[in-house]
């Protein structure tokens, strides 16, 4: 876009602040300087293991204005914070992770719930991610059962059972002996993301390891 344009929709819609919607100053970009100090970033060391993937590492927890604008992001169609977030996420990749992968992938919506929805989120936040680290993101899953959403239910066991055979691989020639990043962008129990770990692990996999947005604490 010109510099004449971004300038004109900058004073129609002035940029706000992904996690606390505040208007941004001149120098700011995504983020307003106090959210930069008051987010609650994990801290270098957190990793949160599941039963099939070796590390999941996150930059949030999922808290407060976090959580707030990420339902904005799932839900409320704010998908422009992709941007943001993809930087978030890629900046903790490269710190934590390093390059211990060679396939980048996302946990992905039913086609009946992106037809609802109008987009599916882990796919934009993997390919946000996907571009600042250089690469691309594939599809390598594919949600085959409508399941009702992980949020809406409390005990890890029931999340467990809700995702138990609902993912396929789509490409298991791609899938075999790869190192596989899954993202997606909250990761409460990681039923789900241990669930995708595993059809990957099938179909092949060498390894499979988890970044997302945000984190719940202790879960
Ligand atoms: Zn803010």
């Amino acid at each position: 876009m010109s510099g004449f344009f971004s300038k004109l929709l900058d004073l129609l819609f002035p940029p706000r602040c992904t996690f606390c919607r505040r208007f941004l100053k001149k120098d700011e970009k995504h983020i307003c300087a106090r959210c930069m100090k008051t987010l609650p970033f994990t801290s270098a060391s957190y990793k949160k293991k599941g039963e099939f993937f070796s590390v999941c590492v996150a930059p949030l927890f999922y808290r407060d204005d976090v959580r707030s604008s990420v339902l904005r992001f799932k839900f409320k169609g704010a998908t422009n914070y992709a941007g943001c977030y993809g930087k978030l996420l890629a900046d903790c990749i490269k710190e934590r992770l390093g390059e211990r992968y060679d396939l980048i992938t996302w946990v992905p919506l039913s086609s009946a719930r992106k037809k609802k929805r109008g987009y599916d989120q882990a796919f934009l936040l993997a390919t946000a991610a996907a571009l600042e680290l250089g690469d691309v993101a594939v599809e390598l899953l594919r949600k085959m059962v409508d399941s009702p959403a992980q949020s809406g239910l409390g005990a890890a066991e029931k999340r467990k059972a809700n995702v138990s055979g609902v993912y396929e691989a789509a490409d298991p020639d791609i899938i075999n002996g790869k190192n596989i990043l899954i993202i997606d962008d909250v990761a409460t129990t990681g039923a789900t993301l241990s669930e995708c770990a595993r059809v990957l692990l099938t179909a092949g996999a060498k390894k499979v390891l988890c970044a997302a947005l945000a984190v719940t604490e202790g879960g």
